[in-house]
């Protein structure tokens, strides 16, 4: 008998035949004596519907409501599903986050979970109920509900397992695994049989939204491999494992692209010491996770500072900017959100060489102008123009060797 894990995406419990078929697929488990723990997402197109209808209220919608009203999706497909597996005759119990416990900080549509009170899943378990889980919320200490960020019903999974020591955790979901690129983009893509904890982070932070980074770094963190499948198919999926050595082989495991960004520049900043803390301190005080920084400096000349945030925290961002502006003594603020970031990953670049060239090239040759670089161990990024995103993410995925070989 082992205790499992599993967690279904938004398009796997979608309709109430989904939500059916999915319950059968759990219960087969439970037939066969396994502890089961599911964790659900809202039905597909639900948690973007609410966030349309709050900004149909607020300009910036209040934090907190916002928790409320985001957490109420997976509310409905955890009742639903308790019901279906009641219905074929075995015992089941939704649970909320604030129900099991799941202890958050107080960052509201992005908190993070500090800890998790296992007693009660484990005695619903231990009374034969699968236990089902409603994803992406917590609570917290003072009892305000909150929610994990965009994606967050894999972090709950994740977060559960390490907490009852699960012997498996698998993330059900529309794709059979993890991808060389977004098969949904490019016919091309080839499944991962197994990638490094490493990789799927930086898969994960640059874009590949099949998992949510922090599951993967709580998967890191507590050793759970996980095994990311597909709810349509038996298929065998990825496994997100510790780095072997025949990982390494591949200089690129993966490209991926990321929209959800935005570019501001902040012009003619006078070149003297204090001016990054004037800047950035007002941006993460808001809680504005900043990702690429450029910065060119010129002897006491004038500056400018170009920058990326998510494209939701665009709008705040820029106002901040403007009264900084203004503060500093710079000349303006300008910004864009038609960019994207296209990435590369692996392990393997470790011991390449000419990997970024090559990626310049690539672009190069295809006529895309790069506007920001970075780059870290094991992957390369470029900010390009948003309407070059699918043809700069198919040259790469050819270059770099990654194309499926036809059948
Ligand atoms: P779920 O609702 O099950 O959580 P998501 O929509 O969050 O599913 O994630 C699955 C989607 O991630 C796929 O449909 C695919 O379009 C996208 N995706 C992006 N990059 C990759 C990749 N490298 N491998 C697999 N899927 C990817
Ligand atoms: N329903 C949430 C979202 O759409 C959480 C999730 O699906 O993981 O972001
Ligand atoms: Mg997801």
């Amino acid at each position: 008998m082992a205790l499992i894990v599993q967690k279904f995406g938004g398009t796997s419990v979608g309709n109430p035949q989904k939500i059916k078929a999915v319950a059968e697929r759990v219960l087969s488990y439970s037939r066969q004596g396994h502890q089961m723990v599911v964790v659900l997402s809202a039905m597909s197109g639900e948690t973007n519907r609410f966030v349309d209808l709050a900004h149909q209220m607020q300009v910036l919608p209040d934090p907190r409501e916002m928790d409320v009203l985001l957490s109420s999706g997976e509310q409905v497909t955890v009742s639903l599903f308790a019901m279906a597996v009641k219905e074929a005759g075995f015992d089941a119990i939704s649970m909320l986050g604030d129900q099991v416990k799941i202890v958050t900080d107080n960052m509201h549509t992005r908190a993070r979970i500090k800890h998790i009170d296992s007693d009660g899943i484990k005695k619903e378990l231990d009374a034969g109920k699968i236990v089902v889980v409603a994803g992406f919320q917590g609570v917290t200490e003072s009892g305000d509900i909150t929610t994990l960020g965009r994606g967050g019903s894999d972090t709950t999974a994740v977060a559960l397992a390490a907490a009852l020591k699960a012997d498996q955790c698998e993330i059900f979901t529309d794709v059979e695994g993890v991808y060389t690129t977004d098969p949904n983009m490019c016919a091309t893509a080839k499944k991962i049989d197994k990638i490094t904890y490493d990789e799927m982070l930086e898969l994960a932070s640059l874009g590949a939204k099949v998992l949510d980074i922090r599951s993967v770094s709580f998967a890191k963190r507590y050793n759970v491999p996980l095994h990311v499948r597909s709810t349509f198919t038996d298929t065998e999926g990825t496994w997100v494992v510790e780095e072997d050595k025949s990982m390494e082989s591949n200089p690129v495991s993966g490209v991926t692209y990321n929209k959800n960004e935005a570019r501001i520049t902040i012009s003619k900043v006078p070149d003297t010491p204090g001016m990054a803390t004037k800047i950035f301190n007002p941006i993460s005080e808001q809680g504005i996770v900043v990702d690429m920084i450029i910065q060119n400096t010129r002897d006491g000349e004038l500056t400018d500072m170009t920058f990326t945030v998510p494209r939701t925290d665009y709008t705040k961002t820029m106002s901040i900017m403007e009264k900084v502006a203004k503060e500093i003594g710079a000349e303006g603020v300008t910004g864009s959100k038609n960019i994207v970031k296209v990435s590369i990953v692996g392990v393997g670049m470790r011991n390449h060489t000419g990997i970024a060239s090559t990626m310049f090239k690539v672009l190069s040759d295809e006529g895309i102008n790069i506007l920001m670089i970075s780059t870290s161990e094991i992957k390369v990024s470029c900010v390009i123009d948003e309407k070059y995103t699918e043809l700069a993410v198919r040259a790469l995925h050819s270059a770099f060797g990654l194309d499926q070989e036809k059948a």
